[in-house]
């Protein structure tokens, strides 16, 4: 079968140093133990797993202060979503070692609307609700900003004259970059005075131009990823949309079904930037191997 193999996919640097951050704390004998990862590091099964077989405990729950209650000692990890002051603060007051593996363009964001506050300004943050990443940079501005998704959530956000004077928009670094296109257009048309940060990191948006483009023409594009990865989930819906190409995710290569390539020629292939590239490269073997019809 002939196989597209979308380039870039697959791991971002800031999933690479998170990764590499904790495979260096583990072997650290002079940390504080137990450590404990306050979320997934990455949002990949696979990934956690690994690092599980090197002693490193990872933690979940709704939200990050909530994952850090049930932490009584050692080594905490903040992952490369980052989190906000206040969980900072809280595993400080437990006396709790603290590594912080926050990529450095979420990190970027989290400034950005410090400083746009501080100067007086009000901020619709585009963002998944849910999401770790949003929880972190909202937690910067407690009161200031407003999580939106969509437009509806736009208008049901009531500002004082004072707020409308002075708006910003800010991003989730993860997001479709066509999606938040439309939705900065209508704040914009409702708020022509905003101004808009658009903070779509540069791996995630190479990653959805990649497939924009070189996933046309193919019969389906495998998206390899987990579920709970937002870029990951946004690449299945760049396919969809603009390069008109129906899609899948799948976690790895067991998931893949073969029904799916009956009557298939061609398939284009991407990973999410917190996809181990071992995961997608089982996939490209099998179907590079793969007879259609066969
Ligand atoms: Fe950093 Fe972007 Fe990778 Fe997220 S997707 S870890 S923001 S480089």
């Amino acid at each position: 079968m002939e196989v597209i193999k979308i380039s870039p996919r697959g791991y971002c640097y800031g999933v690479v140093d998170a990764l590499k951050i904790v495979r260096q704390a583990a072997k650290d004998a002079a940390l504080p133990r137990p450590i404990y990862v306050i979320g997934q590091i990455i949002h990949n099964r696979h990934a956690i797993e690994e690092l599980s077989g090197m002693g490193v405990i990872t933690l979940d729950g709704p939200d990050r202060l909530t994952i850090l209650e049930q932490v009584k000692e050692g080594t905490v990890i903040f992952t490369a979503h980052g989190v906000s002051p206040l969980v900072k603060q809280r595993a400080q007051e437990r006396g709790l070692h603290c590594i912080d593996a926050t990529c450095p363009d979420v990190t970027v964001t989290h400034d950005l609307v410090r400083d746009l506050v501080a100067k007086g300004y009000y901020i619709f943050y585009i963002g998944k609700k849910g999401h770790p990443e949003p929880e972190g940079v909202m937690g910067e501005v407690p009161g200031h900003a407003s999580l939106i998704e969509t437009e509806a959530d736009v208008d049901a956000v009531t500002l004082t004259p004072e707020q409308e004077k002075k708006l910003a928009v800010s991003t989730q670094t993860t997001l479709s970059w066509w999606d938040t296109q439309r939705v900065v257009q209508y704040i914009k048309q409702r708020y022509p005075q905003t101004e808009i940060f658009v903070d779509i990191c540069r791996a995630t948006q190479t990653r959805q131009e990649a497939v924009a483009e070189q996933a046309q023409g193919a019969d389906l594009t495998i998206v390899v990823g987990d579920p709970r990865s937002n870029n990951t989930n946004r690449l299945v819906q760049v396919s969809e949309e603009l390069a008109g190409v129906p899609a899948v995710r799948i976690e790895d290569l067991s998931q893949l079904k073969e029904e799916w390539l009956k009557g298939k020629k061609r398939v284009a292939v991407t990973a999410g930037a917190s996809t181990p590239s071992q995961l997608t490269r089982a996939v490209i073997r099998f179907l590079e191997d793969y007879q259609p019809g066969a």
